[in-house]
């Protein structure tokens, strides 16, 4: 059968581009530029490698970005009024909490003072209730990236069977949620789930968010089916690879995402679009 690889690295570029362009448009006309706020606290050095990933997204569409850097030490009253400045700040349109936090502070509690309309991760508990009660919201950046590569798919959920592996509060959950409200049937299995790969061979739509290198080989597959892998995985040899076993599968699926250049760059594409949403919201609000 002949596949289609689709990329994220590419579709990335493309969405990226048209920001850009709107972005470009409100500066030609001498409107406020959108702007992403990123509180980091302590020096993990991979959150400051993300966090700087997504200043360097910000600036590659001309978006504004303002990392605010907490000492590890921080007390959760403090963090909380800084997030509240955020909130209040009306030159801000996302609000980003890089996770972890060091030991002693609760992010909970922490996701729960962002402004909902600000909260461009969709992380807070209000629009986990609107994403399930189908009202407009933030969605979580990962899951929003999968159905962009469906729709890049020319894959309309509407009417098909999805399985969606992984039940996880970030990917699986908000990922089988949004496939519901597109129409899609939807089955969620994790790793209680009996007969995995009968199960997974029902599916037109297949959605791997495991965090098991290589787990979903050929038996787990439909003939045909649109196959998202958002697993990332290392592998002995230093390299990375997604939770479906890609070369074993690839010749089975209508189409397919790789890892690496997946689901990965998707994901911070996703969060400067949920910027420019909220910029897009603010901006009607004030008119
Ligand atoms: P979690 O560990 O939170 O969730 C994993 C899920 O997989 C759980 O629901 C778990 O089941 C299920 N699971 C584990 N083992 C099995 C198994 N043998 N059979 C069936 N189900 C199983 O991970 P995340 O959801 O946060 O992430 C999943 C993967 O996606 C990881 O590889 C992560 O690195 C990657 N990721 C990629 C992102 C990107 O930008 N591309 C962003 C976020 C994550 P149970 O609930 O029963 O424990």
């Amino acid at each position: 059968m002949m596949s289609t690889i689709v990329y994220g690295s590419e579709l990335s570029l493309e969405l990226r581009a048209g920001m850009k362009e709107q972005i470009d448009a409100l500066k030609a006309a001498g409107k406020r530029v959108p702007c992403l706020a990123v509180i980091l606290v302590g020096d993990n050095p991979a959150s400051q490698v993300y966090v700087r990933g997504k200043e360097k997204a910000c600036a590659s569409i001309g978006m504004e970005s303002h990392t605010f850097h907490m000492d590890a030490d921080v007390s959760q009253e403090e963090l909380e009024e800084m997030i509240q400045k955020c909130n209040d700040n009306p030159k801000i349109d996302g609000i980003l909490i890089q996770l972890p936090l060091p030991k002693g502070l609760d992010s909970q509690k922490a996701v729960l003072c962002v402004d909902p309309d600000k909260d461009v991760d969709g992380l807070h508990p209000m629009n986990i209730g609107r994403l399930y009660t189908g009202n407009p919201g933030f969605v979580p950046c990962t899951p929003l990236g999968c159905m962009e590569l469906l729709k890049k798919m020319n894959c309309d959920p509407a009417g098909k069977m999805a399985v969606v592996v992984g039940r996880s509060n970030l990917v699986g959950a908000p990922v089988a949620r949004l496939l519901q409200n597109a129409n899609a049937t939807v089955t969620i299995c994790h790793s209680k789930t009996p007969d995995l790969p009968h199960v997974c061979a029902q599916a037109d739509i297949l959605i791997a968010a495991i965090g098991r290198p290589k787990m979903i080989d050929h038996t787990y597959i439909k003939e045909g089916a649109y196959v998202v892998d958002v697993g990332i995985n290392r592998q002995e040899d230093g390299k990375l690879c997604g939770d479906v076993d890609f070369d074993d599968v690839v010749e089975h699926t209508a189409a397919i995402t790789p890892v690496p250049k997946g689901v990965g760059p998707m994901t911070i594409c996703m969060l400067l679009s949920n910027t420019l949403k909220s910029y897009e919201a603010r901006e009607a609000g004030n008119e």
